[in-house]
């Protein structure tokens, strides 16, 4: 099963545990294609029988819940001759349902996610790529304002250049989670987006396919994303992410544009830190311009082309031992794409090998042993238990737990990266 994506929104727990980042994002685990995240819209039923059927629906059958959903919807300006047409046939699907609730105890490093975002096959087809389908660029770039090479990227790895789009009824996959998973407010919303979607004449009911989790075409958006930022660039009058390619680039390219995309400007670099640097500041939350980081020693490998007074993150993904980077406002727009910092990492290094970049220098730390799911929630109840506020042991490193591992490290005079290692783990024991 090629598409067991995890989201961001619901699968903040899932996500977060991933690749132990500094900032709390989720990630993709089984694949390298991963759905963009959508931030939870009203749904378009009213408020008041959303909340009915919400908390009524496990009391409900399967049968009595599409029937209010029914009314809802043709409330909502589907027809009724369509919802039966899409619903024909359908059942709860329960390969989506142990998607949903799958808790994996051991998930990849990021070193070994990078490596297979920037396989040498999937930079060599991305090149090809690129040259072959300029003209689309150049057009998409002169409307939308967005490089060339990150919507190459994000091509890639949504769905390997639209060869992976994923093969659920989109229609059953929804249904299946608003009526029986975790969020089903948000499912819902989604689900009668997804109807939207067939009203609007952008795709046939057999056609409307994608992820377990409703991800569609070759840019992966949720129905809600479709209906926001999928659009119609080869003039055929169908936004069609499934088959088009320049629908699907110029789609991503006019998400990107809404997010903030500063076009020409990088999304970040790679840097050097001096010795004896206060690693506190790879944090989220420190922001300082370029000039500033300079000033503290913070040097890029390469010549980079980005205003002096940019403001920039530090991000240490691999903790004090591998490499560093300073991020800028284009990382913050492809985070808002899919909210995983490994994911935005990804398109940032696959963007710049595009572009002929030799890629990471410095070396990860490839023995770190990474923690389980078990592990973390331990790490958790260990820092807790010393009186630090490491937040829910739920196995997810977020910013709180982070901090906590920071304040413990800094009580033992290591280095305070934040980053939750194993040898910081039998530490705390
Ligand atoms: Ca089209």
């Amino acid at each position: 099963m090629p598409y067991l994506l995890f989201r961001g929104l619901l699968h903040t727990a899932t996500a977060c545990i991933l690749l132990l980042l500094t900032a709390c994002a989720e990630a993709p685990a089984q694949s390298l294609a991963s759905a963009p995240t959508t931030a939870p819209a009203a749904p378009a039923a009213s408020p008041a029988v959303t909340a009915v059927v919400a908390v009524a629906s496990p009391l409900l059958s399967f049968e009595e819940w599409r029937g209010l959903l029914r009314s809802d919807a043709i409330a909502a300006g589907i027809d009724a001759e369509l919802f039966d047409r899409a619903f024909a046939g359908i059942s709860l699907d329960p390969k989506v349902i142990a998607a949903d609730s799958s808790q994996p105890e051991f998930t990849r490093p990021i070193w070994d996610y990078i490596d297979g975002a920037l396989s040498v096959t999937r930079v060599a087809q991305g090149r090809l790529l690129k040259a072959q389908h300029r003209p689309t660029l150049k057009a998409i770039r002169s409307t939308y304002a967005v490089d060339h090479e990150v919507l190459i990227a994000i091509w890639g790895l949504e769905s390997n250049f639209g060869s992976n789009i994923g093969e659920h009824n989109v229609i059953r996959s929804l249904a299946t989670l608003a009526y029986d998973g975790r969020r089903q407010a948000f499912w819902r919303s989604q689900l009668l987006a997804a109807l939207q979607i067939l009203q609007a004449g952008d795709n046939s009911v057999q056609g409307l396919i994608g992820s377990w989790a409703g991800a569609m075409g070759q840019t992966q958006f949720m129905p809600t994303t479709f209906n926001q930022h999928a659009v119609d660039f080869d003039g055929d009058g169908r936004r069609d992410l499934w088959h088009s390619a320049p629908d699907a680039l110029a789609s991503a390219a006019h998400y990107l544009q809404a997010s903030g995309w500063e076009n020409g400007q990088p999304w970040g670099f790679e840097v050097s830190l001096p010795q004896g640097f206060d690693y506190a500041l790879a944090d989220p939350e420190v922001r300082r311009s370029l000039a500033q980081w300079r000033a503290l020693g913070v040097n890029s490998l390469e010549t980079v082309d980005a205003h002096e007074q940019s403001q920039a993150t530090l991000f240490l993904p691999a903790g004090h031992r591998g490499p560093a980077f300073l991020l800028l406002n284009n990382f913050r727009s492809i985070l808002k794409y899919n909210n995983s910092t490994a994911y935005a990492l990804a398109i940032g290094l696959l963007s710049d090998a595009l572009d002929g970049n030799a890629g990471v220098q410095a070396a990860w730390p490839r023995d770190d042993r990474q923690l389980g799911r078990s592990e973390r929630i331990e790490l958790q109840e260990l820092l807790a238990s010393k009186g630090y506020q490491p937040g829910p042991a739920d196995g997810i490193i977020g910013a709180n737990t982070r901090k906590a591992v920071r304040a413990f490290q800094q009580s033992l005079g290591l280095p305070a990266d934040g980053y939750p290692s194993h040898e910081l783990l039998q530490q705390l024991r």
